[in-house]
Protein backbone atom coordinates (compact mmCIF):
# COMPACT_ATOMS: atom_id res chain seq x y z
CA UNK A 1 0.00 0.00 0.00
CA UNK A 2 1.19 3.74 -0.82
CA UNK A 3 1.70 6.12 2.01
CA UNK A 4 -1.70 6.54 3.48
CA UNK A 5 -2.36 10.42 2.80
CA UNK A 6 -3.81 12.63 6.02
CA UNK A 7 -5.97 15.84 5.83
CA UNK A 8 -5.62 17.83 8.87
CA UNK A 9 -8.31 20.65 9.32
CA UNK A 10 -6.90 22.67 12.14
CA UNK A 11 -6.78 26.55 11.94
CA UNK A 12 -4.03 26.82 15.29
CA UNK A 13 -1.14 27.03 13.62
CA UNK A 14 1.07 25.78 16.52
CA UNK A 15 -1.23 22.53 16.83
CA UNK A 16 -1.21 22.19 13.23
CA UNK A 17 2.52 22.49 12.64
CA UNK A 18 3.44 19.90 15.57
CA UNK A 19 0.80 17.62 14.08
CA UNK A 20 2.07 18.08 10.55
CA UNK A 21 6.01 17.61 12.02
CA UNK A 22 5.30 14.27 13.66
CA UNK A 23 3.09 12.52 11.00
CA UNK A 24 5.86 13.45 8.61
CA UNK A 25 8.69 12.02 10.53
CA UNK A 26 6.07 8.71 10.40
CA UNK A 27 5.95 8.78 6.63
CA UNK A 28 2.26 9.87 6.47
CA UNK A 29 1.46 12.25 3.42
CA UNK A 30 -0.29 15.40 5.40
CA UNK A 31 -2.01 18.02 3.57
CA UNK A 32 -3.35 20.82 5.81
CA UNK A 33 -5.72 23.03 5.99
CA UNK A 34 -6.51 26.13 8.18
CA UNK A 35 -10.55 26.44 7.30
CA UNK A 36 -13.36 23.67 7.13
CA UNK A 37 -15.22 24.84 3.52
CA UNK A 38 -12.23 23.28 1.31
CA UNK A 39 -12.45 19.95 3.65
CA UNK A 40 -14.56 17.40 1.12
CA UNK A 41 -13.30 19.16 -2.21
CA UNK A 42 -9.23 18.27 -0.58
CA UNK A 43 -10.28 15.06 0.45
CA UNK A 44 -9.37 13.04 -2.10
CA UNK A 45 -9.10 9.15 -2.74
CA UNK A 46 -5.28 9.44 -0.82
CA UNK A 47 -6.53 11.01 1.61
CA UNK A 48 -7.30 7.84 4.12
CA UNK A 49 -7.79 9.65 7.39
CA UNK A 50 -8.99 13.46 8.52
CA UNK A 51 -8.08 15.00 11.62
CA UNK A 52 -10.37 17.43 12.19
CA UNK A 53 -10.63 20.34 14.96
CA UNK A 54 -14.10 21.18 15.76
CA UNK A 55 -13.32 24.74 16.20
CA UNK A 56 -12.78 26.28 12.94
CA UNK A 57 -13.26 29.79 12.05
CA UNK A 58 -15.71 29.03 9.05
CA UNK A 59 -18.19 25.98 8.80
CA UNK A 60 -18.71 24.53 12.24
CA UNK A 61 -16.47 21.29 12.53
CA UNK A 62 -19.66 18.90 13.46
CA UNK A 63 -20.90 19.97 9.47
CA UNK A 64 -17.39 19.61 8.15
CA UNK A 65 -17.38 15.56 9.61
CA UNK A 66 -21.02 15.13 8.25
CA UNK A 67 -20.48 16.44 5.17
CA UNK A 68 -17.02 14.09 4.65
CA UNK A 69 -19.01 11.23 6.09
CA UNK A 70 -21.57 11.72 3.44
CA UNK A 71 -18.70 12.10 0.17
CA UNK A 72 -16.71 9.39 1.87
CA UNK A 73 -18.31 6.39 4.07
CA UNK A 74 -15.07 4.43 4.27
CA UNK A 75 -12.81 7.52 5.68
CA UNK A 76 -11.43 7.68 9.39
CA UNK A 77 -12.00 10.68 10.82
CA UNK A 78 -10.40 11.68 14.57
CA UNK A 79 -11.89 15.17 15.80
CA UNK A 80 -9.73 17.20 17.95
CA UNK A 81 -11.78 19.16 20.93
CA UNK A 82 -11.14 21.60 23.54
CA UNK A 83 -11.14 20.35 26.65
CA UNK A 84 -14.88 19.82 28.69
CA UNK A 85 -16.50 19.96 25.53
CA UNK A 86 -18.38 16.58 26.29
CA UNK A 87 -21.48 17.54 23.81
CA UNK A 88 -19.26 18.31 20.80
CA UNK A 89 -17.98 15.05 21.14
CA UNK A 90 -21.55 13.24 21.09
CA UNK A 91 -22.46 15.25 18.25
CA UNK A 92 -19.16 14.79 16.54
CA UNK A 93 -19.46 10.78 16.73
CA UNK A 94 -23.19 10.93 15.89
CA UNK A 95 -21.52 13.02 12.98
CA UNK A 96 -19.91 10.22 11.50
CA UNK A 97 -16.35 10.84 13.57
CA UNK A 98 -14.84 7.30 14.35
CA UNK A 99 -12.51 8.73 17.38
CA UNK A 100 -11.82 11.62 19.30
CA UNK A 101 -8.97 13.33 20.83
CA UNK A 102 -9.40 16.35 23.46
CA UNK A 103 -7.10 18.98 23.89
CA UNK A 104 -4.21 19.10 24.64
CA UNK A 105 -3.07 15.68 23.86
CA UNK A 106 -0.10 14.13 24.01
CA UNK A 107 1.56 13.32 20.47
CA UNK A 108 2.28 9.77 21.10
CA UNK A 109 -1.20 9.29 21.83
CA UNK A 110 -2.73 10.67 18.98
CA UNK A 111 -0.02 8.68 16.83
CA UNK A 112 -1.55 5.26 17.94
CA UNK A 113 -5.01 6.81 17.27
CA UNK A 114 -3.87 7.46 14.17
CA UNK A 115 -2.26 4.19 12.81
CA UNK A 116 -5.24 2.33 14.41
CA UNK A 117 -7.90 4.33 12.62
CA UNK A 118 -5.82 3.90 9.12
CA UNK A 119 -5.69 0.12 9.66
CA UNK A 120 -9.05 -0.17 10.12
CA UNK A 121 -10.13 2.19 7.24
CA UNK A 122 -7.05 0.68 5.05
CA UNK A 123 -9.24 -2.74 4.88
CA UNK A 124 -8.77 -5.33 7.22
CA UNK A 125 -9.57 -8.04 4.47
CA UNK A 126 -9.54 -11.10 6.36
CA UNK A 127 -12.78 -12.46 4.65
CA UNK A 128 -14.40 -13.77 8.37
CA UNK A 129 -17.28 -15.32 8.98
CA UNK A 130 -20.33 -13.61 10.22
CA UNK A 131 -20.06 -13.86 14.38
CA UNK A 132 -23.15 -14.79 16.18
CA UNK A 133 -24.66 -14.47 19.35
CA UNK A 134 -28.05 -14.30 20.83
CA UNK A 135 -30.40 -12.66 17.71
CA UNK A 136 -27.47 -10.78 16.63
CA UNK A 137 -25.41 -11.44 13.41
CA UNK A 138 -21.86 -9.48 12.84
CA UNK A 139 -20.36 -9.59 9.77
CA UNK A 140 -17.28 -7.88 9.87
CA UNK A 141 -16.15 -8.35 6.19
CA UNK A 142 -18.94 -6.29 5.04
CA UNK A 143 -18.98 -4.31 8.11
CA UNK A 144 -22.89 -4.69 8.60
CA UNK A 145 -24.91 -6.21 11.59
CA UNK A 146 -28.20 -7.51 12.03
CA UNK A 147 -30.40 -8.01 15.30
CA UNK A 148 -32.87 -10.67 13.71
CA UNK A 149 -34.04 -9.22 10.53
CA UNK A 150 -33.50 -5.62 10.94
CA UNK A 151 -30.18 -4.27 9.95
CA UNK A 152 -28.24 -2.04 12.21
CA UNK A 153 -27.15 1.23 11.61
CA UNK A 154 -23.59 1.50 13.31
CA UNK A 155 -21.04 3.68 13.20
CA UNK A 156 -17.78 2.03 12.68
CA UNK A 157 -16.40 1.96 15.97
CA UNK A 158 -19.56 0.50 17.16
CA UNK A 159 -19.68 -2.44 14.98
CA UNK A 160 -16.25 -3.49 15.98
CA UNK A 161 -16.92 -3.02 19.25
CA UNK A 162 -20.06 -5.14 18.99
CA UNK A 163 -17.94 -7.68 16.80
CA UNK A 164 -15.63 -8.05 19.72
CA UNK A 165 -18.37 -8.34 22.10
CA UNK A 166 -20.26 -11.10 20.21
CA UNK A 167 -16.91 -12.91 19.40
CA UNK A 168 -16.67 -13.37 23.22
CA UNK A 169 -19.83 -13.80 24.11
CA UNK A 170 -20.68 -15.25 27.69
CA UNK A 171 -17.20 -14.11 28.57
CA UNK A 172 -16.30 -10.56 30.19
CA UNK A 173 -14.56 -8.38 28.12
CA UNK A 174 -12.10 -6.33 29.77
CA UNK A 175 -11.86 -2.59 29.57
CA UNK A 176 -8.65 -2.13 28.68
CA UNK A 177 -9.24 -5.07 25.84
CA UNK A 178 -11.47 -2.59 23.96
CA UNK A 179 -9.98 -0.33 24.45
CA UNK A 180 -6.50 -1.46 22.31
CA UNK A 181 -8.92 -3.67 20.33
CA UNK A 182 -11.04 -1.15 19.30
CA UNK A 183 -9.17 2.43 19.68
CA UNK A 184 -5.84 0.64 19.13
CA UNK A 185 -4.44 2.46 22.79
CA UNK A 186 -3.98 0.96 25.83
CA UNK A 187 -4.40 4.24 27.55
CA UNK A 188 -7.76 4.07 29.71
CA UNK A 189 -7.30 7.40 31.01
CA UNK A 190 -10.09 8.45 30.57
CA UNK A 191 -13.09 5.85 28.31
CA UNK A 192 -16.13 8.05 28.43
CA UNK A 193 -16.54 7.23 24.48
CA UNK A 194 -16.64 3.42 25.38
CA UNK A 195 -19.06 4.33 27.82
CA UNK A 196 -21.10 6.85 24.97
CA UNK A 197 -20.46 3.39 22.83
CA UNK A 198 -21.91 0.85 24.96
CA UNK A 199 -24.68 2.81 25.93
CA UNK A 200 -25.36 3.89 22.05
CA UNK A 201 -25.34 -0.61 21.10
CA UNK A 202 -27.53 -0.81 24.25
CA UNK A 203 -30.43 0.77 22.15
CA UNK A 204 -29.42 -1.19 19.08
CA UNK A 205 -29.25 -4.69 20.89
CA UNK A 206 -30.98 -4.20 23.71
CA UNK A 207 -30.75 -2.96 27.00
CA UNK A 208 -30.13 -6.33 28.76
CA UNK A 209 -28.28 -7.76 25.98
CA UNK A 210 -24.87 -6.22 27.64
CA UNK A 211 -23.67 -6.35 31.03
CA UNK A 212 -21.70 -3.86 32.67
CA UNK A 213 -19.34 -5.30 35.39
CA UNK A 214 -17.70 -3.07 37.66
CA UNK A 215 -14.52 -1.91 37.36
CA UNK A 216 -13.61 -5.15 34.90
CA UNK A 217 -15.75 -4.65 31.70
CA UNK A 218 -18.48 -5.79 29.64
CA UNK A 219 -19.91 -8.90 28.54
CA UNK A 220 -22.72 -9.72 25.97
CA UNK A 221 -25.11 -12.22 27.37
CA UNK A 222 -25.40 -15.25 25.05
CA UNK A 223 -29.24 -16.31 26.78
CA1 LIG B 1 -9.67 25.68 16.39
Amino acid sequence: MSTPGVLLVEDDNAIASGLTRVLDAQGYAVRRLSRGGPAVTECGPDIGLVILDLGLPDVDGIEVCRRLRAARPDLAILILTARGQELDVVAGLDAGADDYMVKPFRLSELLARVRASLRRAGGESEVDEPLRARDVVVDLAARRAWRGDEELALRPKQLELLALLVANAGRAVTRERIMFDVWGTSWTGSTKTLDTHILSLRHHVGRDAITTLRGVGYRLEDG
